[in-house]
Parts: C-alpha cells; structure tokens; sequence
C-alpha cells in the first residue's frame, strides 16, 4: 500500500496521482486528507505555500462531490485568477479519472456570460476570485445557496488585498451546515475573525512553525544607499550568473521601470503586473516557466500564485509595506524541497523592517556586501570558464577546423585561452573598472580607497562640462544616448553622466577625448552652439550629483549581450521588451520608450515624440524609492 493509499484515497485518485509522478504525501496532505476524509468538519491549515495545500484540500474534495449530480457544491475562493487556474487545473488533473465532474473558473477580466453558461452546464466545484464571484451573485448567476464545502485559499493574501467585505457577503450566502476549510501561511487578525464568525469547531493543523518561512529558504541583507538600489540588483544578477528570479517591487510602476531597464541594460527579464492584460501576462509565465526570462520582475498581487519550480532567488527590490507579505514573496524560492535565498535590498532607513520580519519567520536574515567589481568578474569568468568545460561540442564544427585552425594557429594555448575568455568578458571588465563599489555596512559606509590594489579605480577618465542639460529637456539617460550616439561611441564609453539644470558633466576615456573635444564642438542644438571642455574635475570621485533616478547613477550596466547569461535559443541577447515581455499600452509608459535610446543618426535625426518635441524628453520618475502605494487594485 503506498502513502496515498494509507490516507483512504480512492482508486482513480490513485492513478491521478501516478500521473502526476506525487510519491510521497507532503507534510500537509499528511495531516489534512485522512481528516478531511473521515468526517465533514471545519479546518484551519496554517500553510506556506509551495506546501502541497492544493492537494490536501483537492484530493479530498474530489473523493467527496457527487459526480453524479449537476449542482454547485463546492466553492473555492483564492485572491488572484493566476492562482484561481492553477487550483482550477490542479483539481481538472486530480479528478481526470472521476467521470462526471466539472470545475469551472470564474475570475475578473474574462467573459462573465460564458463563465454563467459553463456553471449552468453542471459544475459541482467552482474555483473564484472573491471580486467577480460577488459580481456573478449579484447578478443571479450563481446559486452557492446549497453547497456542501468552501475552501478559503491563502486567506490572509485575501483579506490583505482587501477582499473582506466580498468574503464575508460571499459566505453569508451560503449554508451553515457545509463544511469549511481555510488555508492560510499566517493567521493575523482578520483572518482568525472570518475563522470566528463562518467556522463551527475547527480543526487546527499547522504545517511548521506558526507564521514561519520555509526552512529550505535562507534570507540575506544587502544595505545600500537609496540610489544605489537599481546597481545593486544587477550587481546581485551579475553575481548569480545561474539566476533565476522574481524580483518584487512595490508598484506597477516601478515594477515596468525596473524591467524595462533590466531589458536594456541586456539582462533576461521581464514586467508582470496588473495592468497587462490577460494574454500578455500567460505570455510572461509561459516564457518564465520555459526559463527564457531569468529575472521576473513583479508586484505582489501579479505574483500571487505563481507555481514555478526552481526558482533560486527571490529578490525584494523594495520590501513589501506589509510585513506579513514578505512571507509570500519568500514562499516562491526553496519549493519541493529545494533550496532558495531570499534577498532584500535595503536601506539604512528600511533596517527596522529587517528585524520585524525576522520576528515573524522566525528566522535571522545574513547581513552580506554587494559584491565589488572584481568579485563580480572573477565569478562570471569562473562561471564562463565552466562553461566553456561543460560546452559539448557539436561534430559538425569538425568540417570548420582547418579554417580555424588557420587563423589562430599562431597562438599558444595560454593566447588561446586568453583571447577566448576575453571575447565574452572585455566589456565585462571594462563596465567595473569605471564603476565604483556600492556596498555600504550596517549604516557605515564602506569605502574602498583607490589605492586598494584589488579593486579597479577611475583614474585616467576625462571629466567634461557641455552647455546643455535639464532645460534642455535631457535627463542622464537621453543625453547619454545623444552623446553615444553623436560621438558614435559604444553603450558603456560614456559614463558618469551628471544633468545640471544649463550644463552637465561626462566621462570618457582618454582615447576618446580628440573625438569629443572636435565633433560635440561642432555640433548645433536648436541654433545654439553646443559647448565642450574639459572639466577640472577630474572625473574619478563624483558620486552625488542632485539627478533623481536611481538607476541614473550607473550610468547603464554591463550590457549582457554576447555574455555570460543564459539566453533564449537563437536570440542575439537579453529577453527584449517587444518581443516577450510586458507591452505597454494601456499601462505605465516609461519614458524611456518614448525618449530616445535608439535614435539613429545625429542630433536632429530622431523621430518624433510625444508632446511634440524631437528631443528627449526628461526621465520623470525615478524608480528607486517611490511613496507608498495605495492597497493593490482588487481584480
Ligand atoms: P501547492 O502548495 O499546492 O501550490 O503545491 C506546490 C507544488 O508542489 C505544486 O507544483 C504541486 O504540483 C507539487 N506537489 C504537491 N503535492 C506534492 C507531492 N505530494 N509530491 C510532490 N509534489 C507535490
């Protein structure tokens, strides 16, 4: 007899579960089906998720509902229609060999007639977010007057994203007598006042500690300066070369900021959040559960549910306003067993949440220092290093090898070696030798002197002034572009960038200076003759210029192109914004897009944007800390 069977699981829910390759219950299908099934009562189940909660409760309704008639008997209610389909289907794989039942999804955003017409059609469970299942009572569409079981999934998430009121008028429309399960990974307040009210006697099982992470998760703090966090993320990216992440931001906003400068900057990443529709956001899952995105960037509520094994890290680009959430959010990482590292980026103002938090996982997070630029390098050589090992070759190669060999047969291995590793990682080296270390202790700055031999300082970049700047309507980031672009210099050549209100200061390399010095001095901008000199300040130190963003002070990142990161079959680089990641319209518009990265040609040559001018407009927003967000949108 296996597991399953000890716990009075029927026979074609045996063989569902074959299927589904479960072999051994978990910890919370252990302590709820054996319950569930002998007796109809109330339950409380304190459970993480990534637990196997969709199966303690599932297994047991299916074995439950009677197939043989059409009425509505069990209702579901979960906080986010990812989650409401992921239960929907579960419980469609569960109830394969069980004729006769049928499980239809009733959530916001999608055709509420057609979901009224397929619980006509004889659905005895329905799975619902609690916003349209009160929309579908109060329009008569659904009768949940005679059901026999109501599971109130991840209940806390609910109550937090403000479904009260919708849960309490669902439930006081139904009958006393059924039974009610509710799952939740903490039990504030709210949560144990709807257990009061709608439950009779509940039986109360615990999966873990109460209110506790997961023990396969480990927790880590990283203290930076607010205008260092954007820097830090891809610095952390840059260090995780295997990284395979969500990144949680707080609002809509910043979550398409963020990923969108994740994307140029050449990193595999992604925006999901509430204001893409439907079809975009399955889009964004599809293409991160086939790990074509390393880095999904995430509000909370778009997050909810998303049932991705595998995930190594999840990242708190901003934590979360409600404490209880982080729970959440670290619940994606260290599923089935794995291992997983849940990261925050915080700053010396945020450090009080730190200890809130650890209070309530129980847990001690490790205070660690974003790594350094040579750190970051000798990982992503080691890491490129095994992958050149591990590479299989591919045969067909072998018919090239006399050309090859041609060419470089005047090298030494030790040349070979070198200029290999070189191919893939000089402008590696080149982005961290210009960029400063940003990792800040406890409060203390930790300052590297440039005359610490392992770090790569910034002597010997030319600082510049140029008479143009916000008035002209550029922020850091356009007017990096119109330098590039001007001077036909390469993404990381210019750096620094510094926009005053009437001038601005950047860097270069030397080898550029006689470029710069000749072509910007020849340039017109409306009429006006576009200034140059060099800066007596000598371009090393600068750190606090007054710009806004906080991605501004990176003045871009290594791009990944052509380097170490994983990377979508035949595609030339990062996961790019038009192709798979979250389109636009209808949602928060960066000004990125329409400023002017892309600009072909010189200084008059760009297309058109909005508002009327054809020069880039200013960054309005910067991404690094914004106001508290209002409570997130219900569905
Ligand atoms: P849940 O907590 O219900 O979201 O489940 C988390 C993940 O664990 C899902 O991918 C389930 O398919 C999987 N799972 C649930 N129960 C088991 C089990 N007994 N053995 C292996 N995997 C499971």
């Amino acid at each position: 007899m296996n597991k399953f069977e000890q716990l009075g699981l029927n026979e074609s829910l045996l063989k569902a579960i074959l299927d589904l390759g479960f072999e051994n219950p978990s910890e919370v299908q252990e302590k709820a089906i054996p319950l569930l099934l002998e007796k109809d009562t109330d339950m409380v189940a304190l459970a993480q998720t990534g637990t196997g909660k969709t199966a303690a409760f599932g297994f047991p309704l299916i074995q439950k509902i009677d197939a043989d008639n059409r009425n509505t008997q069990a209702l579901v209610l979960s906080p986010t229609r990812e989650l409401c389909l992921q239960i929907t289907n579960e419980l469609k794989n569960y109830s394969k060999y069980e004729k006769g039942i049928n499980v239809v999804a009733v959530y916001g955003g999608a055709s509420i007639t057609e979901q009224a017409r397929d619980i006509k059609r004889g659905a005895q469970i329905i799975v619902a977010t609690p916003g349209r299942m009160q929309d579908m009572i109060n329009r008569g569409l659904v009768n949940i007057k005679n059901i026999d079981y109501c599971i109130l999934d991840e209940a806390d998430e609910m109550l937090n994203m403000g479904f009260y009121e919708d849960i309490v008028s669902i439930l006081s429309d139904t009958p006393d007598q059924k039974s009610t399960w509710l799952f939740s990974a903490t039990m504030p307040q709210e949560v144990a006042r709807i257990a009061k009210q709608f439950m009779s006697e509940p039986v109360e099982i615990t999966v873990g500690a109460k209110n506790s992470g997961s023990a396969t998760v480990s927790h880590e703090f990283y203290l930076v300066n607010a205008r260092d966090r954007y820097e830090a993320l891809k610095r952390l990216a840059d260090a995780n070369p295997d990284i395979f992440s969500v990144v949680f931001c707080r609002t809509k906003r910043d979550t398409q900021a963020v990923a969108e400068k994740l994307i140029e900057d050449g990193y595999s990443a992604a925006a999901l959040h509430g204001d893409l529709s439907q079809a975009q956001r399955d889009g964004v899952m599809k293409s991160f559960r086939g790990r074509q995105i390393q880095m999904l960037v995430a509000t909370d509520v778009a997050a909810r549910g998303i049932d991705v094994d595998n995930i190594t890290h999840v990242v708190n680009y901003q934590l979360p306003d409600e404490i209880e959430t982080y729970n959440h959010r670290s619940g994606r990482t260290g599923r089935a067993g794995k291992l997983g590292t849940s990261i925050v980026i915080v700053t010396k103002s945020e450090l009080r949440k730190i200890s809130s938090i650890e209070r309530i996982i129980k847990q001690k997070f490790e205070e660690k220092t974003i790594p350094s630029g040579i750190e970051i390098c000798e990982i992503q050589l080691l890491h490129l290093a095994t992958k050149i090992k591990d590479t299989e070759v591919d045969h067909e190669i072998d018919n090239y090898l006399p050309a090859i060999n041609n060419v470089l047969e005047d090298l030494s291995k030790e040349e070979l070696i070198k200029k290999m590793v070189s191919v893939e990682f000089n402008r590696f080296i080149a982005y961290y030798k210009k960029n400063r270390d940003i990792s800040t202790q406890s409060g203390e700055r930790r300052e590297r002197s440039d005359a610490e031999p392992r770090e790569f300082n910034n002597n010997g970049a030319v600082r510049y002034f140029v008479n143009i700047g916000s008035r002209d309507n550029f922020d850091w980031m356009s007017l990096k572009d119109y330098l590039k672009e001007t001077l036909d210099l390469g993404r990381d050549d210019v750096f620094k960038v510094d926009v005053k209100e009437g001038f601005s200061f950047f860097n270069t390399d030397p080898e550029h200076t006689d470029k710069v010095m000749e072509v910007l001095n020849n340039v017109q901008l409306e009429g006006r003759r576009i200034n140059v000199e060099i800066s007596k300040n000598d371009g090393g130190g600068r750190r606090d210029h007054n710009g806004r963003s906080g991605g501004g002070r990176s003045s871009g990142g290594p791009r990944r192109e052509g380097s170490f990161a994983p990377r979508r079959e035949g595609s030339g680089g990062g996961f790019r914004s038009d192709r798979n990641s979250a389109p636009r319209e209808g949602g928060f518009r960066s000004d990125r897009n329409s400023s002017a990265p892309k600009r072909e040609g010189g200084f008059r040559s760009s297309a058109p944007r909005e508002g009327g001018s054809d020069r880039a407009p200013r960054r309005s927003e910067s991404f690094g800390d914004s106001p508290r967000p209002r409570r997130p949108r219900r569905d």
